[in-house]
């Protein structure tokens, strides 16, 4: 984590807890039923979160994501046999956040631990959490062999662009003409390389059944998001074989934007590159409309 980032989060703990998973705000809103005298929930925190605040950034979109999976998990009704893997990044503390049993794997191996965990207790829901350094570079063996395989389990990528936690890093998934602190010029694909779409890239493998990419930029997106991701829970559920869920995430801290424009740049910029949509569903599947 550089400096830069530990000083804004601590700046800004108070207003990053007003947005994230854990925080007062997500915490339960009761509207008085009209007429009917009692109060009805309408919004509450998912059971799966805990009221553990975070540690984002201000704007960051982890949070998102972390309320998305809890909110599935508890829709499901996976509470209770769900084991998680989390890995080395910014989510690292992930285990704090969500109310399951939650494993830390070495970075990049969450898919070899998930495997080893889902063998042996094949009762249990099992995901990983990855960001793009963790999932597709330091542990891209780990994540081809898990879908060649078809392991039953769930993949979560969280695409930012950058290695956030060390500093803003290029990582494989910088897009071409990014600034990073390694790139400062902009990505050159003839030095580094093009960026990896890795659900197009796992789509050939007959083990991979669902690979889809999601944002989370607008309430309508973060709906679709989670009916994507609830698509790919099921897969593990009904013993299909392995499914991956791409997240196209905000770095605002790394990328030096503001929230609002960080939201921009993926609905602009990012999309581009990354197109969202599934890429790859069960035979007898309908693709989302
Ligand atoms: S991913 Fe970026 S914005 Fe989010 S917590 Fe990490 S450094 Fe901060």
């Amino acid at each position: 984590m550089s400096r830069d980032v530990r000083e804004s989060r601590g700046a800004a703990t108070e207003e990053a807890a007003g947005v994230q998973a854990g925080s007062p705000t997500g915490s339960l809103v009761r509207e008085r039923e009209e007429g009917a005298g009692r109060s009805k929930v309408v919004f509450a925190r998912p059971r799966a979160l805990t009221e553990a605040r975070t540690i984002y950034c201000p704007g960051c979109t982890h949070g998102i994501i972390h309320r998305l999976v809890a909110e599935v998990l508890e829709e499901l009704d996976l509470l209770g046999r769900t084991v998680g893997v989390g890995s080395i990044g910014c989510s690292v503390l992930i285990y704090d956040y969500l109310d399951v049993d939650m494993i830390s794997a070495a970075h990049g191996r969450a898919l070899a631990v998930a495997t080893g965990v889902k063998r042996v207790l094949p009762d249990r829901f099992v995901f990983t959490y990855q960001g793009d350094g963790d999932l597709a570079s330091i542990g891209t063996a780990e994540t081809v062999h898990a879908a060649a395989r078809g392991e039953r389990v769930t993949a979560i990528l969280v695409n930012n662009g950058v290695y956030g936690m060390t500093g803003g890093q290029m990582a494989p998934t910088t897009l071409p003409g990014m600034r990073t602190t390694t790139s400062p010029a902009g990505r050159d694909p003839e030095l580094t390389g093009f960026p990896i779409r890795m659900p197009e890239m796992l789509a050939s493998l007959e083990g991979a059944v669902y690979l889809a990419r999601v944002t989370v930029t607008s309430p309508k997106e973060v709906l679709r998001a989670k009916r994507v991701l609830k698509r790919a829970f099921e897969v593990q559920l009904q013993g299909l074989g392995f499914s991956l869920v791409e997240f196209l995430s905000s770095c605002p801290i790394n990328w030096k934007m503001d929230p609002a424009d960080a939201l921009r740049y993926i609905e602009k910029e990012v999309v581009k590159y990354y197109p969202p949509g599934e890429i790859k569903v069960p035979e007898g599947w309908k693709p989302l409309a």
